[in-house]
């Protein structure tokens, strides 16, 4: 039996079928649940508090003003379950708030905010490409340069991709481009990742070409999900990231059930026999 094939992918969905066809099913078209994170929440939190830092006038964006945003950022999500869920005491809270605090004070190294014309702030864009297959993705920010150009801004607070990954990473600053150009009619002059923990910026410039190359690459992934939906065969592909995947349990490259998985869901989730069930 088949699965029901997507109608939209993302750039971390795109990534996702590339790095591990099962895992992406797993989280993308059964949706199981994934538990909280605090690498996930604490970069939710700075992603606000950046949010809110460039809603300021520019001459009001300093550290420490910054740092007034990640604690009213913090007072927000509090109590949302994303956080409340990471079951963290005073000290856990404590070290998690000091952490998001460096990140924000590494902001400052990578540039200037005083300098940004941010247009807009976590910007939720859809591309088409072909007949079915539509593009979802969140710029976290866009603004104007000096010569009133486009430029995209993501920011990364996980750790910035060995070579052998910035290839793959920049699929993903492709995908922005190519929203960009589909909404506003033109090409934004530069995508910029800026990995805070390094700190350390990887700065893409899109042109035609790479466009091209990014929508031929999506197009192919979009073909190889049609595969394995239509056979329901999504195959383990065992990398580093396995050490940080929610599914490993029920990964069969472990020795794990993958029709268990739906246990993820909590108690009371019906888990679908492997074998059609025979009724008296
Ligand atoms: S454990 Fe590894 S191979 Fe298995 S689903 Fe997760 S990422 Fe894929």
């Amino acid at each position: 039996m088949g699965v029901a094939l997507p109608m939209s992918l993302s750039p971390s969905s795109v990534s996702s079928f590339t790095s591990c066809p099962l895992a992406f099913k797993f989280s993308y078209l059964d949706r199981l649940p994934e538990p909280p994170s605090v690498a996930a929440s604490r970069g939710t939190l700075v992603h606000r508090a950046l949010e809110r830092l460039h809603d300021r006038p520019p001459s009001d964006r300093t550290i420490e003003t910054a740092l007034a945003d990640l604690d009213q950022a913090a007072t927000e999500l509090v109590d949302h379950p994303e956080f409340a869920g990471l079951g963290l005491d005073d000290h856990g809270w404590a070290k998690f708030l000091g952490e998001a605090g460096v990140l924000v004070q590494r902001y400052f190294e990578l540039e200037d905010p005083q300098a940004v014309r941010a247009i807009g702030l976590e910007i939720k864009l859809e591309a088409r490409i072909g007949e079915r297959l539509r593009i979802r993705g969140i710029i976290d920010r866009l603004e104007l340069d000096a010569d009133g150009e486009l430029i995209v801004t993501d920011y990364k607070t996980g750790a910035a991709p060995r070579e052998q990954h910035e290839r793959s990473r920049l699929v993903g600053v492709q995908i922005y481009a190519l929203l960009c150009e589909q909404n506003f009619g033109r090409r934004p002059k530069r995508v910029q990742l800026l990995y805070l923990s390094t700190p350390e910026a990887i700065i893409a410039e899109p042109s035609e070409q790479s466009i091209n190359g990014v929508t031929r690459k999506t197009e192919a992934v979009y073909k190889a999900i049609q595969r394995a939906c239509a056979t329901d065969n999504f195959r383990p592909n065992q990398s580093a990231l396995c050490s940080y995947c929610t599914f490993k349990p029920y990964c069969p490259a472990y020795g794990g059930d993958p029709t268990l998985a739906v246990e993820l869901r909590g108690p009371g989730t019906m888990i679908s026999a492997p074998l059609p069930l025979v009724t008296a």
